[in-house]
């Protein structure tokens, strides 16, 4: 488990400044929460947690990221580290649909550059299924490709890869918007489950889900034309029951 503190964060598209100084400490064990209207920053601030937003041309940023302390933007350390280490599950299931299930697990160790043997590699794929809650669907036929899955099981067989390099932070970006409702509960289980050894950080546009599935919540605006900020964050239950700015509340209750 890691805590994950974000200072200061800004964010840029060119010239087009999209997160305004955004600071968020996501507390090792919890399950922490980011939602608020489609364009206010919930995705970038999200990629900026794993160093994915350096990906995007002309993105740029300002501020500080911390893995236990440590700024995972620090010139000594590598980009890959930061993306072992905190994980992203997708919006939309992403396995490589051609690759064997088996592999689809194991497909980030090339990340860790360990070796190990075909009995560690059979373990580790059992573990991360079975925490993923798919080993018991799959177990008599890991060798079919991961594209032959439904979408909810597509969408564990994505945790299962992330859990596999032994990430310490857990992102996920609307992870059941394109499941079913029986996916989705299965989903916010596993959740449930995993927060007891990965930190997550799950971006939701439910707000039963959010009250379900989290500790603590941040909600993000971007209003008018403004880079996205954040206007209030605590834990859950404050921000549903009593929230204080009242655009908490109004976006909270569906009024916007
Ligand atoms: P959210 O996830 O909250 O819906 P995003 O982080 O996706 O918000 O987007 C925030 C803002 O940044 C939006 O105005 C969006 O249009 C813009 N944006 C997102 N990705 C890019 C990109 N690759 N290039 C330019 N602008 C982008
Ligand atoms: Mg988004």
């Amino acid at each position: 488990m890691a805590a994950l503190d974000a200072r200061g964060i800004s964010a840029w598209f060119g010239e087009r400044k999209v997160l305004d100084r955004v600071s968020l400490t996501m507390r090792a064990g919890q399950v922490t929460a980011l939602i608020g209207p489609s364009g206010c920053g919930k995705s970038t601030f999200l990629r900026i947690l794993n160093r994915m937003h350096e990906l995007v041309s002309g993105a740029s940023l300002a501020g500080e990221v911390l893995l236990d302390g440590q700024d995972i933007y620090d010139s000594s350390r590598r980009v890959t580290d930061a993306r072992r280490q905190i994980g992203m599950v997708f919006q939309k299931p992403n396995p490589f649909p051609a690759m064997s299930i088996y592999d689809n697990v194991i497909s980030g160790l090339r990340l860790t550059g360990v070796k190990a043997s075909r009995r560690d590699l059979d373990d580790l794929v059992e573990e991360c299924l079975a925490k993923a809650g798919l080993w018991k669907e799959v177990r008599d036929r890991l060798r079919q490709p991961g594209g032959a899955l439904s979408g909810g099981q597509q969408q564990r067989l994505c945790i299962a890869r992330s859990l596999a390099v032994r990430p310490r932070v857990l992102l996920m970006d609307e992870p059941c918007s394109a499941l079913d409702p029986t996916s989705t509960r299965r989903i916010e289980e596993t959740i449930g489950e995993l927060v007891a050894e990965v930190t997550i950080v799950i971006v939701t546009h439910n707000m039963q889900q959010a009250a379900r599935v989290s500790d603590e919540c941040a909600f993000f605006l971007a209003s008018q034309g403004t880079p996205g900020a954040i206007v209030e964050y605590g834990p859950t239950s404050a921000m549903f029951d009593n929230p204080q700015d009242s655009r908490t509340y109004d976006y909270v209750h569906g009024r916007f």
